[in-house]
């Protein structure tokens, strides 16, 4: 069965490869409304070949309708944004395993322009690779599933799992897909959801991410005198808030790169001795890092690793400070207020409101009597640790071993969140399995986007294998 996939698939190549081109040639960006239109034309080139590959139900959700009726089901769209595609494959029975494929139709915008070698909406081959935005982030890598299926349907006039296939065009801007599942609950139930949308740690050597950060936000604002003063009358007897705010912000980590806030690490989950021999092994240049950041040295968190820094402990950072005067020449203000943008990437089993409480109580406890503090508590993401010994996980890194004929198949974490995979997992109860097949110089959201032919090849026999595994 497996054998004759991989034959069809070898035959089918080209075929595969200008359908893609076709795919990225439409210019869906989603966050600027001059591409509106494109991003209808996205939708509708999408539900037409998933219909022709014989899913039922295809629908485009207009997001702005209030609701939609399609016969059977009842879909409830949300109320703002660019068109979800949705489609469903069930005739696998009830007893076989529910997929719920997630993919982004949408994608980044393109600036810089002159940037760009070729045009980011001509997409074009070389060195191995095909340039286009969207070729890796995210269409060329959810398309691999689309033709994974396909080649099952043809070869043999059904699929071995149920599917729900489920594309959106919000990722890259704001997206509103989670009120959209959290109204769909029963349509969008799962076993699994798939999710090819990530990277590997290196070429030749498939990744499968299995955790990932997540963050809780908050903004303080430190208020002192009632109006901006004048430094020369009175400097040296009013507290200035600019300062205080910087002098709480430097207590909140002490030298040795531990956050200093009470209780912030009581949930968070050790790394296992396992993990860390694993981290160790990974195809990491902590030398190249350096390089490419243009730092001499790096800083974190004493004991931990640069990886186990990143993708493992949580991390805090200022994002921004506002305050006093900084236009041009020298004006002496001894300002009234100052205000900071704070998070903390947050690693399981940490909460991301405890956390933004945390750290909103400890500001307003190592504030002096001279000012006033306001934090605003904004909680984001949670982290997601994915059962590594599941029988998706298991099934994935089978499928990367013949896909790609090696025996190198590594996990990794990510430092980054992917809020999506947050509601899957507490609105769906559905794992996610984080089958990525982009490769870390894709140049995701820069000039000059590509998509490593062998990986899109490779991606599409890793989809039809691991479907096939899931039966
Ligand atoms: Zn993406």
């Amino acid at each position: 069965m497996q054998k004759k996939l991989l034959d069809y698939l070898e035959i089918e190549k080209e075929n595969h490869l200008m359908q893609l081109i076709d795919l990225l040639k439409i210019p869906t960006i989603s966050s600027d409304s001059k591409f509106n239109s494109a991003m209808k034309r996205g939708a509708t080139w999408l539900q037409n070949h998933i219909k022709e590959i014989g899913f039922n139900n295809v629908t485009i959700i207009e997001n702005r309708d209030k609701v939609k009726n399609i016969n059977p089901p009842v879909i409830s769209a949300n109320k703002k944004g660019h068109p979800i595609v949705y489609g469903e494959w069930l005739e696998a029975g009830p007893n076989a395993k529910t997929i719920l494929i997630y993919g982004h139709y949408d994608v980044q915008p393109v600036d810089p322009i002159n940037l760009w070698e070729t045009l980011p909406f001509e997409p074009t081959i070389r060195n191995g690779k095909i340039y286009a935005r969207g070729s890796s982030d995210d269409k060329g890598q959810f398309f691999c599933h689309l033709k994974a299926l396909e080649a099952h349907m043809k070869l043999f006039g059904k699929l071995p799992v149920n599917v729900k296939i489920l594309l959106e065009g919000e990722e890259e801007s704001d997206s509103s897909l989670d009120e959209f599942i959290i109204n769909n609950k029963e349509l969008l139930k799962c076993d699994y959801a798939v999710i090819s949308d990530t990277e590997w740690i290196a070429p030749d050597t498939p990744s499968i991410c299995y955790a990932l950060r997540g963050i809780a936000y908050v903004e303080v604002k430190v208020t002192g005198p009632n109006r901006d003063l004048h430094s020369g009358t009175f400097g040296g007897a009013v507290d200035n808030p600019i300062q205080v705010l910087a002098s709480m912000i430097s207590k909140l980590k002490d030298e040795h790169g531990k956050i200093t806030i009470p209780n912030f690490y009581d949930d968070v989950l050790e790394l296992t001795e396992e993990e860390r021999n694993e981290f160790k092994k990974l195809p990491f240049n902590e030398e190249n890092y350096k390089k490419d950041l243009g730092v001499a040295a790096l800083n974190g968190e004493a004991g931990y690793s640069t990886l186990e820094r990143t993708w493992a402990r949580p991390s805090l950072d200022v994002h921004g400070i506002t305050g006093g005067y900084t236009g041009e020449g020298a004006k002496t203000v001894l300002p009234s207020w100052a205000s900071a943008k704070i998070s903390s990437r947050i690693v399981p089993h940490q909460k991301p409101n405890e956390i933004s409480k945390k750290i909103a109580d400890y500001l307003r406890d190592i504030a002096p009597p001279t000012v006033k503090v306001e934090v605003d508590e904004l909680h984001y993401g949670g982290p997601v640790l994915v059962n590594r010994h599941g029988e998706g996980i298991t099934a994935a890194i089978k499928a990367f071993k013949k896909a790609f004929n090696t025996q190198k198949v590594v996990f990794m974490r990510e430092g980054g969140s992917i809020p999506i995979v947050t509601v899957f997992e507490n609105e769906l109860n559905a794992p996610s399995i984080l089958m990525g097949f982009g490769l870390p110089d894709d140049n995701i959201h820069s000039p000059n986007e590509s998509f490593a032919l062998e990986n899109f090849f490779g991606g599409i026999r890793t989809a039809a294998i691991f479907y096939d595994l899931l039966k």
